[in-house]
Formats: C-alpha cells, sequence, structure tokens
C-alpha cells in the first residue's frame, strides 16, 4: 500500500491537527490515544512515512528502526508501566483492522488485561 501523507498521525507529525503528547525525539512522537481503551493507552509512531511494521523494517534506516524501539521503550516508563506491566499492539491490515495508515504501536496498561492477545476490547 501507498504511504497517504494526507492521513490524520502524518498531520499530526505536521503538526496541522493537534495531540496530547507524550514523548518526541528524533524518530519517535508518542501521544495518548483518542479513544482510550485502557487507563494507559499510548500511541507511538516514527516519524517517516511507513505504513505497517514491514513496511517500516524494509524501508527505514536501521538507525530509525533502533531509535523508534527506543521510544517505545521510553514511552512505558514514562507512563509508569515498566514494572506493573503493559502490552504493545501494532496493527497492519485489513485483517488487523488497521484504521490509520502510518505505522504505530499501543501501549496498553494501567491495569491487569486479558490473557489473549488482541486488542483489549475485543
Ligand atoms: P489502529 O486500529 O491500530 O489503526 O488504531 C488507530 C488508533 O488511532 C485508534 O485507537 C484511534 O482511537 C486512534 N486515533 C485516531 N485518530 C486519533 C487522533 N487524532 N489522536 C489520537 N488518536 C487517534
Amino acid at each position: 500500500m501507498a504511504y497517504d501523507p494526507e492521513n490524520i498521525f502524518a498531520r499530526i507529525l505536521r503538526g496541522e491537527i493537534p495531540c496530547k503528547k507524550v514523548y518526541e525525539d528524533d524518530w519517535a512522537l508518542a501521544f495518548h490515544d483518542i479513544n482510550p481503551l485502557m487507563p494507559v493507552h499510548v500511541l507511538v509512531i516514527p516519524k517517516g512515512p511507513y505504513v505497517s511494521l514491514d513496511d517500516f523494517s524494509a524501508k527505514a534506516p536501521a538507525e530509525a528502526l533502533g531509535g523508534f524501539l527506543k521510544a517505545v521503550g521510553e514511552v512505558a516508563r514514562l507512563m509508569g508501566v515498566d514494572e506493573s506491566g503493559y502490552r504493545i499492539v501494532a496493527n497492519s491490515g485489513a485483517d488487523a483492522n488497521q484504521e490509520v495508515p502510518h505505522f504505530h504501536v499501543h501501549v496498553f496498561g494501567g491495569r491487569r488485561i486479558g490473557g489473549r492477545m488482541i486488542k483489549p476490547q475485543d
């Protein structure tokens, strides 16, 4: 799938739409999900134009891949869930119901999550 520069997360990155920022560095922006499913529900997005995890991993330089992963860990610490626990979800494509076509991971935490490896509401 080609990257759509008008997707909502691209617009957040350009500052055209506000977000409740949690963290930002050269590689990533993290902000609260607008429709939180858990006490902690933060989205972390890379700054480059990648649709999905496979697109990101195929096209991004190693520095960007590493920088993004470090940012996800930093977000877990900043949100105070590094000790209590958290779940990372990255929906990619139609079968995973990916809504926004800019690669992102969800950081869920703040309460006990069900045992299944899917979104908390499913
Ligand atoms: P996904 O199904 O993984 O693509 O999830 C997209 C997520 O983006 C959903 O959890 C939405 O609630 C969230 N979302 C959509 N628009 C915004 C926005 N403007 N600010 C923050 N989160 C958003």
